[in-house]
């Protein structure tokens, strides 16, 4: 059959959600048109007490971005120069941005080939490594819960304890997953998500929240996310900055909730069915032990680069929406070359010519998956 005789297939559809979110969308905003206070709103509030009862943890301090949740949690445990903080070589650019951007080090740690998390032997040689220099202190290490599955939390966080480092979990992918039968957003010292239009759970904007079992941190968070001030508005006892969700961002957010549980069953269905029409031809993902993914992202992985590119190229002809989660690993960019030292890192020198991920939005029926899945078949075989 001809491609052409059928419609493109979007790599996400955000309209068409909006339809299945009704009219509760339009009167939650609504309701903040009317009330007006589009700072700090009463849905603000609302949506921290659902976040938090939804992942399980105590504190939920909602921003304006996951960067900005990133930096808020760094700048709260006073991460600056001459820290050195771990984090994976294969993930967005922002988790290494912001140790940065205080002053402080990035240090790039592999990943494991399967999973695509940091990688824990890694992780242990890149600490020795550090300590024997004796040139920055260890301060953190950033677990990445990427593509919506978690990272080892258990295993980081044994190291940490050892090493004395503060945990933050950047689960601006996978919010919404669970390790161990818990939802992600208590297994560090401070969760960091992020609500960005494409994430699982993502506004009509920027966004982005905290989470955290420290009510001091807690504290520290809210202070932060408003310029430092104190117990009053115009005290300011630190530095911070202007890092608030704003309420008609929370009033969305709200209104997604309610529908967000079905939609990680729909993405795990959708899943299910590339694992079984796929898995024989592609790599498909593996999936970390005793865990649920939010499936921010499916990505298959290639022998090499020429497959992975005749299979884009299919995806490409038949207007079906792809992407490539990373072209390259952070160490190799530009922007983080000179705050490399050099280490080899051969697994996430290696994922960005051969991985290829395929839409896994809510709204994508059993067939346009099968279509996918077809795609790829016709292309590689
Ligand atoms: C999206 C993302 C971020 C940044 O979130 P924003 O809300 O876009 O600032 C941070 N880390 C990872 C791993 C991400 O995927």
């Amino acid at each position: 059959m001809n491609a052409e005789t059928f419609p493109p297939i979007p790599f996400l559809d955000l309209k068409a959600q909006q339809a299945r979110l009704g009219p509760q969308l339009r009167q939650r905003v609504d309701a903040v048109l009317a009330h007006a206070q589009f700072i700090l709103g009463p849905e603000v509030a609302e949506l921290e007490a659902r976040l938090a009862a939804f992942c399980g943890a105590t504190h939920c301090v909602t921003v304006s971005s996951g960067t900005d949740a990133l930096q808020i949690a760094m700048m709260a445990e006073g991460i600056g120069r001459g820290d050195a903080v771990f984090l994976p070589a294969f993930t967005y650019t922002a988790t290494a941005e912001v140790p940065l951007l205080l002053g402080a080090t990035p240090v790039f740690v592999d990943v494991d080939p399967h999973t695509f998390q940091i990688d824990l032997a890694s992780l242990e040689s890149r600490i020795a490594e550090a300590k024997r220099a004796g040139i920055l202190r260890p301060a953190a290490v950033i677990g990445v819960d990427l593509f919506g599955q978690p990272a080892d939390w258990p295993g980081l966080c044994t190291i940490a304890a050892r090493e004395g480092l503060f945990t933050l979990d950047d689960c601006a992918q996978s919010f919404g997953g669970a390790l161990g039968g818990q939802r992600l957003g208590r297994a560090a010292d401070a969760t960091a998500t992020s609500f960005f239009p494409s994430k699982p759970l993502g506004a009509y904007g920027d966004g982005g929240a905290l989470f955290t079992e420290s009510a001091e941190r807690a504290a520290l968070y809210r202070s932060l996310r408003t310029h430092g001030e104190g117990t009053t508005r115009y005290e300011v006892m630190r530095i911070g900055m202007n890092g608030r969700l704003d309420t008609m961002q929370a009033a969305i957010l709200l209104a997604k909730l309610d529908i967000f549980e079905a939609e990680i069953a729909r993405r795990e269905a959708i899943a299910q069915i590339y694992d079984a029409s796929l898995a024989d031809i592609v790599t498909v993902p593996s999936r970390v032990p005793d865990s649920q993914s939010a499936w921010a992202v499916y990505a298959i992985l290639f022998p090499n680069t020429d497959l992975r590119e005749r299979a884009k190229n299919a995806l490409q002809a038949a207007s079906i929406g792809h992407a490539i989660y990373y072209p390259r690993a952070l160490h190799q960019q530009p922007a983080y070359a000179g705050c490399h030292d050099g280490t080899a890192l051969p697994i996430a020198e290696n994922l960005g010519g051969r991985i290829l991920a395929l839409p896994i939005h809510p709204d994508l029926t059993d067939a346009q998956a099968s279509r996918v899945a077809a795609v790829l078949r016709a292309a590689l075989g």
